[in-house]
């Protein structure tokens, strides 16, 4: 079996937003939507802290679909649009999508965005990888793993652009993989843990 899987490393983390736009670029992400964002844990926006001067601190939180392997999502979908493949992603059939949305209200992790309107790009033109199905109105997108990447034997785009190098992807499946080593390092954080859905992206502190 293969469990891909995202990795991350939160000290290393500086909040520049990399990920999120390589994800966007990459995935043809429409206007107004983000697959991944990065927020500032504790605070009221992305780039705020908590405390009071001088005792202040930040930390920067990248969050995106987490690859549950018991997805919450997969459990509600009436038509079999969501499901998990065989490398252990979480994947959308976008023919199949009713856009019932009964996903998005199931999932913890706030993962999931939908085209209320027909999806549109501020360059007019569709300027991702061609291999990235189209998306239209009426249905639910999220982070791929980048599936057209990584089928490819590519790393995610985020993975790719990170410039502090933060985020560490691979099978965890594979106990010589490096982030089947990371995630055994001790330090990891699982993301709502409690809800039971098994995220496959975890952090290391
Ligand atoms: S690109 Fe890397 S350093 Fe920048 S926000 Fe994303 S995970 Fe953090
Ligand atoms: S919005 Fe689409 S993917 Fe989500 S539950 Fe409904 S049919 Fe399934």
């Amino acid at each position: 079996m293969t469990k891909l899987a995202i990795g991350i490393k939160l000290e290393r983390c500086i909040g520049c937003q990399t990920c999120a736009f390589s994800c966007k670029m990459q995935n043809n992400v429409p206007d107004g939507m983000l697959w991944n964002r990065v927020i500032s844990e504790g605070a009221d926006n992305e780039d705020g802290s908590v405390g009071t001067y001088p005792n202040v601190s930040r930390t920067y939180l990248p969050l995106a679909c987490q690859h549950c392997e018991n997805p919450a999502c997969q459990k509600v979908c009436p038509t079999g649009a969501t499901y998990k493949d065989e490398m252990g992603r979480v994947e959308i059939d976008y023919q199949k999508c009713i856009g019932c949305r009964m996903c998005m209200a199931a999932c913890p992790f706030n993962a999931r965005v939908f085209n209320w309107v027909k999806p549109e790009r501020a360059t007019g033109f569709d300027y991702g990888d061609a291999e990235v199905p189209a998306r239209k109105k009426g249905v639910m997108e999220k982070c791929t793993l980048c599936k057209e990447r990584t089928d490819r034997g590519e790393n995610p785009m985020c993975v790719e652009c990170c410039p502090a190098r933060a985020r560490v992807f691979g099978d965890l499946d594979d106990p010589e993989s490096e982030i089947s080593k990371l995630r055994a390092s001790g330090n990891v954080r699982i993301l709502l843990e409690e809800k039971g859905t098994r995220p496959q992206v975890f952090y290391v502190k």
